[in-house]
């Protein structure tokens, strides 16, 4: 019987660590044309690791690094986890900071030792207006290599840039081999920049769209929907608003717990291969129906 064919694809689902909230989620995901995949903690580890630290001139290595790192003390973003991690490793304590406050798909600023401190995209450092036309040129450089950078400002002074970089998963390439096989076709939402966007989608022969804001995502994610079913695969707060638009939103199992809730589905082994494997079980599992 059709309940008991969905009933038994739930479970089956579930026991391999892919877990749809209904029967209406099958329905969906057996129908969809195109996926949307966030990049960072999504097509990546979500564990950037610091590469380069570029002060500005006339400012320590370690002085950029305890600001860097005070400022970020009050952020769950992975670029934070990874910039604290370098200070430790580096003995650099971080600066005591209050009031932290994301700047939402742009970075997050604090107050340290009473002024005002930010780390954040080189973008929105040259649209604040503080940042120097060599570091400026170094930023797109280091960007083009596939890394993320980030500018270190306090009492709108720069202090200089810290570059990170975000390894593919191993199995990204081969998901999406499996994808494009289906007919589906896989496509990057980034809130990073088009240069490290391009670098990370050439690895992977995917289509990308990146400095795209959490509202950003979402318009796309509609604009998508228009022509057929589209899938949603993210982790993040500023994932929340596409994945609950999208006909089928996917979190990532490590994400937060905002992503978790929002979505329709969840893969708890972080494996992107189980993105077409939730896809070949749902069109199983219609094509016994019909
Ligand atoms: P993604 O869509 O790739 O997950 P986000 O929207 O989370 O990216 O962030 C977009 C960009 O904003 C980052 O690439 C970075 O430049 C900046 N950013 C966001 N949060 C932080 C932070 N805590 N520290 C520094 N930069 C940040
Ligand atoms: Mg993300």
């Amino acid at each position: 019987s059709v309940p008991a064919s969905i009933a038994s694809t739930l479970s089956s689902g579930a026991r391999k660590g892919l877990l749809m909230k209904g029967g209406a989620v099958i329905e969906a995901a057996a129908k969809v044309l195109a996926i949307a995949f966030d990049k960072t903690g999504t097509l990546t580890h979500g564990k950037p690791k610091v590469t380069d630290i570029v002060p500005a001139p006339g400012v320590s290595e370690s002085d950029l690094l305890a600001v860097a790192a005070g400022v970020e003390t009050g952020s769950s973003h992975p670029l934070a986890h990874a910039i604290l991690r370098r200070a430790e490793e580096a003995g650099i304590e971080a600066l005591p900071a209050t009031d932290a406050r994301a700047i939402v798909g742009k970075g997050v600023e604090a107050l340290v030792g009473g002024a005002k401190a930010w780390v954040s995209s080189p973008r929105h450092a040259e649209e604040s207006g503080g940042i120097a036309d060599d570091q400026s040129e170094i930023a797109a450089r280091l960007e083009t290599e596939g890394k993320t950078v980030v500018a270190v400002f306090r009492t709108g002074q720069s202090l200089g840039l810290v570059a990170l970089r975000d390894e593919p998963r191993n199995d990204a390439a081969e998901a999406m081999a499996q994808l494009r096989a289906m007919d589906i076709a896989p496509v990057i939402l980034t809130g990073d920049n088009p240069r490290t966007a391009e670098a990370i989608a050439g690895q992977l022969g995917m289509e990308f769209h990146a400095s795209m804001m959490p509202e950003d995502k979402l318009r796309l994610i509609r604009e998508m929907g228009a022509t057929g079913g589209v899938m949603m695969i993210g982790d993040g707060i500023n994932d929340a608003p596409a994945l609950k638009q999208a006909n089928v939103g996917v979190a990532m199992g490590s994400g937060t717990d905002v992503a978790l809730e929002t979505a329709d589905a969840a893969i708890l082994r972080d494996r992107v291969v189980d993105v077409p494997a939730l896809i070949r079980l749902a069109r199983a599992a219609m094509a016994n129906i019909r």
